[in-house]
This record gives structure tokens, C-alpha cells and sequence, in this order.
């Protein structure tokens, strides 16, 4: 069932809502993370609008969807870059820019006994600089699933976090830097919802193909410790955790996360929800792949210790898909949770007043954490000043294809259903 059936139509909207006052009528607030979550319409959802917080501040952050860098004048960020670059291996970028931005890594060598921890290369978890921590990928509870979805806040998730609050569900969202900036308040929605919020870097590129100083600021500016990074400017925390995109990680990012406090977040199995529309990936392969970890689960593959899957809020497909598994998942393994509640993280952000619960709350009944605190950022429910100067949110369209067409990272935020769309054909080795 696609969300789209969820929803009323507009035309239902328009017709209620000129002769009668209506939730419709309601849902035109798009001020607040409350109003913007009543809006049911995915075309109205994805409308861009103006949120003056941000509409103010964009000049402290890269433009949308671009590779960030620090930005000239920002003190702040190259203080932190000089404290922790003494901390970053001597390992050189990945391929050529720009194709290596979107993963086409051309006539690259590389050592096949993997010094450098490249996951890209053969899925190393395990990192060989010394004091790096292992990556997390699987879970330390048994038969249970840890929960999550990439690539948001997509601008039309209202059908499928209203489903998740219908299910009592919890989930770990890596948001992207970008889509925080061009959808505030839906990311808003995501902590007021009780999910555990990670970060997806600035613009999802392929991380190891940067520079140390460009990787740190796809980090830095996505969410790290200041009111100017844009999580903490619109959400108000601050997490202490991120997924690097494409999983594209190596012993170098590495070490600039874990220096901003970040812990690296894998996963075990790969819905491949987001390649649907690329090469020959169609819809019954990506069911098959959802069926596959349900039959693991069902066969008592994970009866010492848990696993997580790779799945997307990327489009109304890929939320479509983990509306349509719910059950099938639920059923299968005893528990599912954010990633946070499987390793007892009761407090995932920098800031105090926000808890995540422990495993045994989660399981006996708790699924959402906390709120005491109201941070020093705009906190949800805060007002929103319409009547500020704030710019127009920047409206994101952008498309970047790699010359030999292996990879295509395009985003769009015009359309009905998908803000962005990421689509990788491949990855080129060629040794
Ligand atoms: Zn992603």
C-alpha cells in the first residue's frame, strides 16, 4: 500500500474547507512543528516555506546539498578543525574529485589487505588505526531489530511518522544536514515524536573521497556542539551519533567523528530499498530482501544477539515498504528499537534533559524518552516569528551526476511524494 492512500485528497480539502471550518482548514499552519504534522496533503508537505530561525542563520551554513567547507570567518569551526587534527590518520582521499564524490572511484589503487579500515572495500567494522572505536553494526540483545531510517526529514513523512505513532514505534532517524535546513519543522517532528535523532552529514556524499577538512565540516555543520550547526539551531540537540553515507567509511573519518563525539552506525543487512528505480533493482527484490531478514529472525539467527538493516525514509516507496513489513518484522523479532534504547544510551544528546529509555523500559512498555530540558536552541513547539526577515529556506534542487554515469546523487525537492531522491547504479573498483 502506498501512503498516498493514507491521505485525503486535495481536492476533498478544498471542498471541505470552503464551506465549513475542517482539520484541513487547520492544517495550513506551517509554523510550528504541531501544524506542520497535522498537514496531510503530501503536495502542501512538500511546498517549501519560510521558518525564520533558519531563514536568519543561513549564512552560517554551506548552501543546501552542497560539499561543505568551513566557511571563511566561521572561528568557531576552524578553533575545533586545528584541536582535532593532530587526531586524523595519514590517510589520503579516496579517488578523484568529483567523481569520487558520488562513488565512482575511477583508476583507484588500493592495498587488498584493507589498512586503512575501508568499508567501502570489504565491509571493515573493525578499525586498525589504534583508539578508534569499533564500529556498531549489530546489537547486543538477542532476537531484537535495531529500528531506523535514512536520509530524512523527508518533507511528506507525516503518514508514515503518524503510522509509527499508531504502532507505539520508536526509531533511530539519520537526518541529513540539508534536509534539516530545507525541512525544520518535519525535523522537529522526529524529536518530538520521541525518535532518536543521528546524524547523515551535510550533504551525503561519499565521505571518504574529502578532504580532512571538508569531512569534518559535512559533521560539523550537520550537527556538532554550537547553536549555529543546524540540528541544534532547529531541533535544539545536539546527537553523538551518525551513519556515514553510503556506509563510505575508512580509519581517517573515522577518527574526525569519533574526535566530534560521534559513534559510527553500520548495519548488517541492506533492504537495497533506496536502488528501486535504478539498473533492474525493482520492487519484489526489495521484499525479497525484507523477507529474507524475517526468515533469519524467524530461524533464530539472531537468538545470541540482535542486528539492524539498512532502510530509508528517502521516498514514499522506501516509507511505503516499512509500513508494509511492520508487522511482518514485529512478529519475528521480539523487540524492535532505536539503536540508542539496544545499547542503553539514556542520554544520546550533548545536551542535559533528554533521555532515551534503557532496553528493559523500552521492552516493558516506555518507548519514548523524556523531555525536562529545553536546550538553548529553538525547542520544539517554539514560536516561529512569521513576521521576521528571515530569507526563503533555499529550495535545494540540485542534481550531480558523475561523468561515467556509475553513481547519480540528485535530490529534488519538487514533486509530490520524494524530497530527495539517491540513486547509486555502482561502485567502481577497478584494482
Ligand atoms: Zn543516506
Amino acid at each position: 500500500m502506498r501512503l498516498s492512500s493514507f491521505v485525503a485528497s486535495p481536492l476533498s480539502c478544498l471542498f471541505i474547507s470552503a464551506f465549513v471550518f475542517s482539520p484541513c482548514a487547520s492544517a495550513q499552519d506551517r509554523t510550528t512543528e504541531q501544524g506542520e504534522a497535522q498537514i496531510s496533503d503530501p503536495n502542501i508537505e512538500c511546498t517549501p516555506y519560510q521558518y525564520p530561525p533558519v531563514g536568519n542563520a543561513k549564512n552560517n551554513f554551506p548552501l543546501s546539498w552542497t560539499a561543505a567547507t568551513i566557511l571563511s570567518g566561521d572561528s568557531d569551526a576552524q578553533a575545533k578543525y586545528q584541536s582535532i587534527e593532530s587526531l586524523i590518520p595519514n590517510i589520503p582521499p579516496k579517488g578523484t574529485q568529483p567523481q569520487s564524490l558520488v562513488g565512482n572511484w575511477g583508476n583507484i589503487t588500493y592495498d587488498p589487505s584493507d589498512p586503512d579500515c575501508w568499508w567501502t572495500f570489504e565491509k571493515c567494522t573493525t578499525p586498525k588505526v589504534p583508539g578508534i572505536p569499533d564500529d556498531i553494526a549489530g546489537l547486543p540483545e538477542p532476537n531484537t531489530l535495531g529500528y531506523g531510517f535514512d536520509d530524512g526529514p523527508n518533507c511528506s513523512h507525516n503518514a508514515f511518522y503518524d503510522f509509527l505513532q499508531s504502532r507505539d514505534q520508536t526509531a533511530t532517524m539519520f537526518y541529513i544536514g540539508s534536509n534539516v535546513m530545507d525541512w525544520p519543522l518535519e525535523a522537529q517532528r522526529g524529536l518530538a515524536d520521541g525518535h532518536e535523532i543521528c546524524v547523515h552529514t551535510w550533504s551525503h556524499r561519499y565521505m571518504t573521497s574529502l578532504t580532512n577538512d571538508e569531512a569534518f565540516s559535512e559533521l560539523w555543520y550537520s550537527g556538532w556542539l554550537s547553536i549555529s550547526r543546524i540540528i541544534k539551531l532547529v531541533v535544539g540537540v545536539t546527537p553523538t551519533c551518525w551513519r556515514p553515507p553510503f556506509g563510505d567509511v575508512d580509519d581517517r573519518i573515522r577518527a574526525i567523528a569519533n574526535a566530534l563525539g560521534l559513534t559510527t552506525i553500520m548495519w548488517q543487512y541492506d533492504s537495497n530499498d533506496w536502488r528501486v528505480g535504478s539498473g533492474n533493482i525493482t520492487e519484489a527484490d526489495i521484499d525479497a530482501n525484507y523477507m529474507d531478514l524475517i526468515a533469519a529472525a524467524q530461524n533464530g539467527t539472531f537468538g545470541a544477539s540482535g542486528t539492524m538493516m539498512l532502510t530509508h525514509e528517502l521516498n514514499n516507496f522506501t516509507m511505503s515498504e516499512a509500513v508494509k513489513f511492520y508487522d511482518q518484522l514485529a512478529s519475528a523479532f521480539s523487540y524492535l528499537v532505536p539503536v540508542g534504547v539496544a545499547f542503553n544510551v539514556s542520554n544520546p544528546y550533548v545536551e542535559d534533559g533528554y533521555t532515551l529509555p534503557s532496553f528493559a523500559e523500552y521492552i516493558d512498555g516506555t518507548h519514548t524518552g523524556s523531555v525536562t530540558g529545553s536546550g538553548d536552541g529553538n525547542t520544539i513547539g517554539g514560536s516561529s516569528d512569521s513576521s521576521g526577515t528571515g530569507g526563503n529556506i533555499p529550495s535545494g534542487n540540485s542534481t550531480i551526476t558523475s561523468k561515467s554515469g556509475a553513481a547519480i546523487v540528485s535530490h529534488s525537492h519538487v514533486g509530490s511524494f520524494a524530497s530527495a531522491a539517491i540513486l547509486i547504479t555502482g561502485i567502481q573498483f577497478m584494482l
